[in-house]
């Protein structure tokens, strides 16, 4: 076993802490990875603090992965030791399920393996995540990172990225289509790109009137503040879809009301309490309220490589790994720009031990 350094939680209450974690050594189909950098989903918050009432401890969280393969096994085809490399929100599946086998392993009718706060297949192994300095993967669920995407901000396409690029191609984001994102923070801003990067015309409302230059920076073709509630007159019934990142409660019949008639809203936020639904912000416009999760490995692969062909990648705030609780905090504050992603060397510097 490798023992790796990490930053994790004991318990839902607790602060993260630096905490030491065992790697598999590498099998005939492993992959070894050196993490470079990992990216800071609003999911490792409402893991690390059990909001959705299902963590499991220790969790050391983190599923934007990007980083160097240091070893591989005997059968490893796909990767050699230096190639810049991705892991995202899942390491397993069972590989043979219809979902598996028509690539959307998230979907995995045994559950995937999550990257963290999973048990391996084993059935009794915690997974931990990628605040570490290092991670052993299935050359299966490892991603390659295409020439020309910086690493640290590559980093955080492998949650964010995947999350936002699959409905918006589910849904059809191109030309002619009005494309709202609601809440811009690590996921709405990737979304605001890659939908414009589609051609769409994209909106973004926002409850952070100070977003409006940032908005239009990232391409956005308008920009409307949610505060005032004037949006939701002013604009009812002119979009084809919504993207939904909000990650606290909030009305999702107010923004129903802004689809055209067949329009479908995609909810990617995951707020702590179930919300409250009117039948007729459906009915009256045949409007279409779905969800959407992560992606399969063969679509983050397009993803990655359509973000490098198109000059997509986040916007990060590179932060050391003691920092982590400070940025959990002003992301709860609406206060990312717009992605904070964990320098990992700082982990592996003699002074932060
Ligand atoms: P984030 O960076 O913290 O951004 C969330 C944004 O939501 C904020 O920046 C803010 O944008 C808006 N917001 C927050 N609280 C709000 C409130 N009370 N009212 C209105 N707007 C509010 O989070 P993220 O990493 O993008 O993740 C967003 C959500 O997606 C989380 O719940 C996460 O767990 C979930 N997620 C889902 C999937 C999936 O597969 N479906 C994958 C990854 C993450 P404004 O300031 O612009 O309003
Ligand atoms: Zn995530």
């Amino acid at each position: 076993m490798l023992k790796t350094d990490a930053y994790g939680t004991a318990a839902g209450s607790e602060p993260l802490a630096p905490m030491q974690i065992t790697r598999r050594e590498p099998g005939p189909e492993d992959v070894l990875l050196e993490i470079a950098f990992c990216g800071v989903c609003h999911t490792d918050i409402h893991l690390s603090r059990d909001e959705w009432g299902f963590s499991m401890y220790p969790l050391v969280p983190g599923h934007e992965i990007v980083g160097h393969v240091a070893a591989v096994g005997d059968r490893v085809t796909r990767f050699k030791v230096g190639d810049a490399v991705g892991v995202g929100c899942f390491v397993d599946s069972c590989r043979v399920c219809e979902y598996c086998a028509a690539g959307e392993e998230q979907f995995c009718n045994e559950g995937a393996t999550l990257t963290y706060n999973s048990k391996e297949r084993d059935g009794r192994n915690l997974t931990f995540g990628g605040y570490s300095t290092q991670v052993t993967v299935d050359q299966a669920y490892v991603l390659s990172i295409p020439d020309g995407l910086p690493l640290d901000r590559a980093a955080p396409l492998l949650c964010a990225g995947i999350t936002t690029y699959s409905p918006l191609r589910s849904y059809g984001a191109g030309p002619g289509k009005k494309v709202a994102v609601v809440g811009l923070g690590g996921l709405g801003h990737v979304a605001v790109k890659l939908a414009v990067a589609m051609g769409a015309e994209v909106t973004v409302l926002s409850s952070s009137p100070s977003k409006r230059a940032d908005a239009l920076a990232l391409g956005a073709h308008e920009f409307a503040a949610t505060a005032d509630g004037k949006v939701f007159t002013e604009r009812a019934g002119q979009y084809h879809l919504i993207i939904d990142t909000v990650s606290a409660p909030h009305d999702l019949n107010t923004y129903l009301s802004l689809l055209r008639v067949d329009g479908t809203m995609v909810l990617l936020g995951v707020p702590d309490k179930p919300a409250v639904l009117a039948a007729t912000s459906l009915i009256m416009r045949r409007h279409t309220l779905t969800g959407s999760f992560i992606g399969g490995i063969a679509q983050t692969q397009e993803m990655l490589d359509f973000c490098a062909a198109n000059g997509v990648a986040a916007d990060i705030e590179v932060i050391p790994m003691s920092g982590i609780n400070d940025a959990y905090e002003r992301m709860l504050k609406s206060d990312v720009r717009y992605r904070f992603v964990i320098d990992m060397d700082s982990l592996r510097a003699p002074a932060a031990a």
